[in-house]
């Protein structure tokens, strides 16, 4: 069943991943000081219609190479610090043309393009090609969307007041994300759960009132659970996938990954943790997220669970950095490892 294959491209871009990360810290330290130059000299954000430029050339591409993070990071690079691009540096001219070319740096080398399996296999979100296995988790779970991409996942929500601000900030830098949602915030706000589907967003379980043991009860209970809170959000949006499941707290059992397979859904843990449900503030938010995050993190962040002004707050520094550095991506529904285990257990209704 394709495990030949299927092996030697997860080695190859394990190995092509390895082999740029080094080259990512590059573009991220140029990046990051362009972007704090391009605040300080705009005294505050871009303006909206240089934003809205910039987003839009990114995200309307289409596939291949200008979708992929490096490629557009590469020609967003090449348009602020070298003005004559080298000729076999392909920069799609949706990329490069909007935002205006910010102050020249010095002496930052031009990255060599891209191997072409980049453009293949990457490209992550609703319809796309399933993720690259990641099984490095405990117990199992994911820990990285397995491609270039970077997946921010918002947990403990729906909540009233902090995700449709969590929702606007998305739309406003045209990022998707993941929301891993309470059964009962869920059955209390189905009109955000709408809201979140509605705007190009993926779901997750995070069980019915995030009980954090709930791994190490019954797993009928536990699968009582987990059906409770699929059956709120499919209350809320019939024909939702629902394709991964968190557990509360990453307190990870054995159990609460076998009945999430069952369930048709992957267990989701994460590379980044800013820890901004202890209300740490937005700078030691924004620090760890813009630091940590490197290619193919999923990031966790909570959009409910308390107050939380900080993470918002983070957002607005957040966004844009990772946006100039990475492709973000919502991970994808029904096309993930569930539809694999759909080969030897029933397809989940929110998987298909
Ligand atoms: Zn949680």
């Amino acid at each position: 069943m394709k495990i030949g294959p299927t092996t030697r491209t997860i080695a190859i871009v394990t190995v092509i991943v390895s082999a740029i990360m080094g080259s990512s810290h590059l573009i991220g330290n140029s990046s990051q000081q362009e972007h704090e130059q391009g605040r300080a000299a705009a005294g505050g954000y871009d303006s909206d219609a240089a934003r809205g430029k910039r987003h839009r050339g990114a995200v309307d591409d289409g596939l291949g190479l200008s979708a992929s993070p490096s490629g557009r990071a590469r020609a967003k690079q090449s348009a602020a610090s070298k003005p004559p691009p080298k000729p076999d540096t392909p920069a799609p001219p949706s990329a490069a043309a909007p935002g205006g070319p910010g102050p020249a740096h010095q002496g930052v080398p031009a990255l060599p393009p891209l191997p072409a399996v980049f453009n293949q296999r990457v490209v992550v979100g609703p319809g796309k090609p399933p993720l690259m296995p990641d099984k490095a988790g405990p117990f199992g779970s994911r820990m990285t969307t397995g491609t270039l991409q970077v997946a921010l996942t918002f947990d403990d929500g729906p909540d009233p007041k902090y995700t449709p601000e969590v929702l606007a900030l998305l739309d406003e830098y045209q990022v998707k994300a993941t929301f891993c949602v309470v059964g009962e915030m869920a059955a209390q706000f189905p009109e955000l759960v709408r809201e979140i589907v509605d705007e190009g967003h993926t779901l997750c379980n995070h069980t019915w009132n995030h009980d954090v043991a709930l791994g190490t009860k019954s797993k009928a209970v536990i699968r009582a659970d987990m059906q409770r809170t699929n059956d709120a959000i499919h209350r809320a949006v019939p024909d939702a996938k629902i394709s991964y499941f968190r557990h509360p707290g990453g307190a990870w059992t054995q159990a609460a990954v076998d009945v999430a397979k069952e369930l048709g859904m992957s267990s989701l843990h994460w590379a980044v943790d800013p820890q901004d449900w202890t209300k740490p503030g937005a700078p030691a938010i924004e620090k760890v997220v813009n630091t940590d995050t490197a290619l193919g993190s999923i990031v966790l962040m909570h959009d409910a669970g308390g107050e939380r002004e900080g993470t918002v707050t983070a957002l607005k520094t957040i966004l844009p950095d990772l946006e100039k550095r990475f492709a973000l991506a919502a991970l994808p529904p029904g096309i993930d490892e569930p539809k694999r285990h759909g080969i030897e257990l029933p397809v989940h209704a929110g998987q298909k």
